[in-house]
């Protein structure tokens, strides 16, 4: 049986995630409304405790273990944002965590979760199934998995950014989130659906990455390979068994952004508004200036979910030296 989360879990979750995420400012920008004619609002997880909203979602969860599971410890996979939300959470909370990473993974990213005290696993990406072996690990030292986005106390934890940003600033006329498996896109519409009912709800995908967008449509989830992206945060392959059906049910649509669209997104991020944004966490606002005449007038909502991104990284993709 699956549980599927509601708004009522997202309010448990911000009960939960008071006093240890950070409630992220919202930032305005007169050039970024006088260029989409529209009033927008950044919702900026870039400045979340970890860099990504993922902490809000792996806090919420591990806060939930009872004491047997505290004791055991937690598991996660991950080369990216949720490898470090559980291992932060996992010590704020004094659990052991135990992350299980590609053996070639960035090694700063292997460092900064070693740095928050979890122990690395690595395997081979290439000869080995992670899921199989998270499974196996989780299941011979009676430890709990935590996956990144398919579970009903990641997806609460997640939906309270945006109720958060629906508390400070009102209802919306249209809220842009970046997708990836779907956990934050869940999580924001079922806080949109019971703060901002008309608010129209849209997920942003890359474009080289678009089974979200071809689940939407179809109405069946959709596997794909793991799609060449800059959007390193939505290179998934799948939506969710949880996900799917929330995002069915609350999403308006799917839209798309090249990765020509994120470095441009990039760039005015950096250059206007002094902020470093990862080229996921810039998928809401390049689809919000690809969709601008729909949006004269409006009150837009943008999700910028993450900022960490490696700088001579940044630097290289910014000066166009770099193009994947
Ligand atoms: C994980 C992640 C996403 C995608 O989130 P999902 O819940 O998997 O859809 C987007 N941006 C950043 C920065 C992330 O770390």
């Amino acid at each position: 049986m699956l549980t599927i989360p509601t708004y009522d879990d997202v309010l448990a979750a911000a009960g939960r995630l008071a006093g240890q995420a950070h409630r992220t400012p919202v930032l305005t920008s007169a050039t970024a409304d006088a260029a989409l004619g529209a009033q927008l609002f950044f919702k900026c997880e870039n400045f979340q405790r970890m860099g990504a909203f993922k902490f809000r979602g792996a806090f919420n969860a591990l806060s939930r273990f009872d004491a047997a599971q505290r004791r055991a410890g937690v598991v996660a996979f991950s080369s990216g944002n949720h490898a470090q939300a559980v291992a932060l959470s996992a010590r704020l909370l004094g659990i052991d965590a135990t992350i299980l990473m590609p053996h070639d993974a960035p090694a700063a990213k292997v460092a900064a979760t070693r740095g928050y005290g979890a122990q690395i696993v690595t395997y081979d990406r290439y000869r080995e199934d992670r899921d199989a072996l998270g499974r196996q690990l989780a299941e011979d030292k009676g430890m709990t998995l935590i996956p990144p986005y398919d579970h009903p106390d990641v997806i609460a934890g997640q939906g309270t950014a945006a109720k958060e940003l629906f508390d400070e600033v009102g209802e919306l006329d249209a809220l842009f989130v970046c997708l990836g498996g779907g956990g934050l896109l869940a999580g924001s519409a079922l806080s949109a659906r019971a703060l901002s009912p008309r608010t129209r709800v849209y997920g942003v995908e890359p474009e080289a990455g678009n089974d979200g967008q071809q689940s939407f449509r179809s109405g069946a989830i959709v596997h794909i390979d793991t799609p060449k992206t800059l959007a390193d945060g939505a290179q998934t392959q799948h939506l969710g068994q949880i996900t799917f059906p929330i995002i069915r049910q609350k999403v308006d649509d799917i839209l798309t952004v090249s990765d020509a669209e994120l470095v441009d997104a990039m760039r005015f991020f950096g250059e206007r508004m002094k902020i470093v944004v990862e080229p996921t966490g810039c998928l809401g606002f390049a689809a919000a200036r690809q969709v601008r005449e729909t949006l004269r007038g409006q009150r837009v909502g943008v999700v910028i979910s993450g900022g960490n991104v490696d700088m001579a990284r940044y630097g290289a993709l910014l000066s166009g030296a770099l193009t994947d």
